[in-house]
């Protein structure tokens, strides 16, 4: 939590309790809460209420460096353009669902497969930090299918488009020839 300014006191029970009003490094609301509690409290009530008690967990850490590192400690010139899914920014579930759905494991880091691109369901896969080193070379030195809006992810095919910095993707498939089909059709 992140703190923006005092807020008025207010009587609860018998006793007078300090509030501020403080900043949610989650889903980047404004909120106030009791001074006691904000310093100790890692989200907002709703964040909270959403993460349905993962918040230990080590999926949950990396969705939160994630969010970190887009919206307020860029760390390198990349950072700052980094951008992330929204609804994965607005909703851990939505990521936890999408991180199981592709095989996270406990050894599993996440990478982005185009780093311009950023944190986006069809630029990120699970892998070994030496895969992550092997992924990076192949997609430099082949990533294209020879289609336009089709590239190697992992062991698929994406088929999607980049828009303004912002990646669209029409979705990941098996095979090249279905991934083709998905470009076209999306594109009609
Ligand atoms: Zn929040």
């Amino acid at each position: 939590m992140i703190f923006i300014s005092k807020a008025k006191s207010r009587v609860q029970g018998k006793k007078v309790r300090g509030f501020s009003l403080v900043r949610c490094e989650q889903c980047d609301s404004e909120v106030e809460m009791r001074n006691d509690h904000w310093k100790k409290a890692k989200s907002c009530k709703n964040c909270v209420n959403k993460t349905h008690g993962d918040s230990n967990t080590r999926l949950f850490k990396i969705w939160q460096g994630m969010i970190s590192r887009v919206r307020y400690k860029p760390k390198t010139y990349a950072d700052i353009n980094m951008s992330m899914d929204d609804e994965w920014k607005a909703n851990f579930l939505s990521f936890k669902k999408w991180a199981t759905d592709n095989g996270y494991k406990d050894n599993l880091t996440i990478e982005r497969m185009e780093n311009h691109i950023g944190y986006h369901p069809c630029n990120c896969i699970w892998a070994t930090s030496s895969e992550q080193q092997n992924n990076k070379r192949e997609i430099q030195s082949n990533n294209t299918s020879g289609y336009k809006g089709v590239s190697k992810q992992g062991n698929k095919w994406r088929a999607g488009k980049t828009i303004n910095k912002k990646s669209i993707c029409f979705g990941l498939y098996n095979t090249k020839e279905e991934a083709i089909e998905s470009y076209k059709e999306n594109t009609k």
